[in-house]
């Protein structure tokens, strides 16, 4: 049994059709940490030669409903990586000022420069997510952000940047399940407001509004995968997975040096 982890683009996104506890039969927790291991030392190293080249950036972004696991995906897929190199940005509430400029300025500012990666933990999909849920804006303007954030990752893809995009596939009884250990366990509970669980009542309508996202957004450039997320391991070892391989395409060379170096001895 096999699911895949992205869709053609233009294919409509049905999340019942998407297991969230899927792992390859041949993958089992106890043998996966080696491999998360040797996939974290690799984007290391890769990561290392992305900044010394200082031509080309890659953004990952993170979304998924609240406890599918971006802070702990993160936390893992960047061990290791020169923090010099990489940059963490998590997309909040806006503030007024950000509210006082069109929805894609705080995100322009947050793309990783050259030579760097950037995660993005939520990110603009917030804008047609969290604020279609809420209607925190009238639909006609909502609609259009789909062409908008299309428009968007293309001119970043032309420029420089190599997106990722990784929406953390969890279900309702898994987010259960996490939301009560938030609460039962002293050190979580900081993570826990009572805000959650009317975001949690909403769940349906989430599921519609991220499926539209990855239906809508999910273009050859910077198309959309699909993570099964229930378990922890399977999540970590499919998203450092991506990124190491994202990284060996890229292959990231160190620039040349000067001339006429061979044969100087610093006295
Ligand atoms: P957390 O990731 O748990 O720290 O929560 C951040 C909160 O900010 C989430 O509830 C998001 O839905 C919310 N948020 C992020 N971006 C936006 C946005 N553009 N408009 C409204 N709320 C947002
Ligand atoms: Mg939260």
């Amino acid at each position: 049994m096999s699911q895949p982890l992205t869709v053609p683009p233009g294919t409509k996104v049905r999340l019942a059709d998407f297991d969230p506890r899927f792992k390859n039969n041949d993958d089992e927790k106890s043998q996966v940490d080696d491999q998360i291991e040797a996939n974290c030392q690799a984007t290391a190293d890769l990561a290392y030669r992305l900044y010394a080249e200082n031509r080309r950036a890659v953004l990952l972004v993170l979304q998924g409903m609240d406890t599918a696991g971006k802070d702990g995906t993160l936390r893992t897929v960047m061990r290791g990586v020169n923090p010099q190199s990489c940059q963490v940005v998590p997309f909040k509430q806006p503030s007024i000022e950000e509210l006082e400029h069109d929805f894609l300025w705080r995100v322009h500012r947050a793309v990783p420069r050259k030579g760097n990666i950037g995660i993005f933990n939520r990110s603009h999909y917030e804008d047609v997510l969290v604020v279609r849920v809420h209607g925190l804006v009238p639909e006609n303007q909502w609609r259009t952000r789909y062409e908008r954030i299309n428009a968007f990752e293309g001119l970043l893809t032309e420029s420089y940047v190599t997106i990722v995009k990784c929406f953390l596939h969890i279900s309702k009884e898994e987010q259960r399940e996490r939301l009560q250990a938030r609460l039962d366990t002293p050190h979580k509970r900081w993570k826990f407001s009572k805000g959650d669980l009317d975001e949690r009542n909403l769940w349906e309508k989430y599921q519609e509004a991220y499926e539209d996202a990855l239906t809508l957004c999910n273009t050859e450039q910077a198309p959309w995968h699909i993570v099964p997320s229930d378990r922890k391991w399977f999540r970590n070892l499919t998203v450092s997975r991506l990124l190491r391989q994202t990284l060996e395409r890229l292959d990231p060379q160190f620039p040349p040096c000067e001339e006429g170096l061979d044969g100087i001895v610093v006295v």
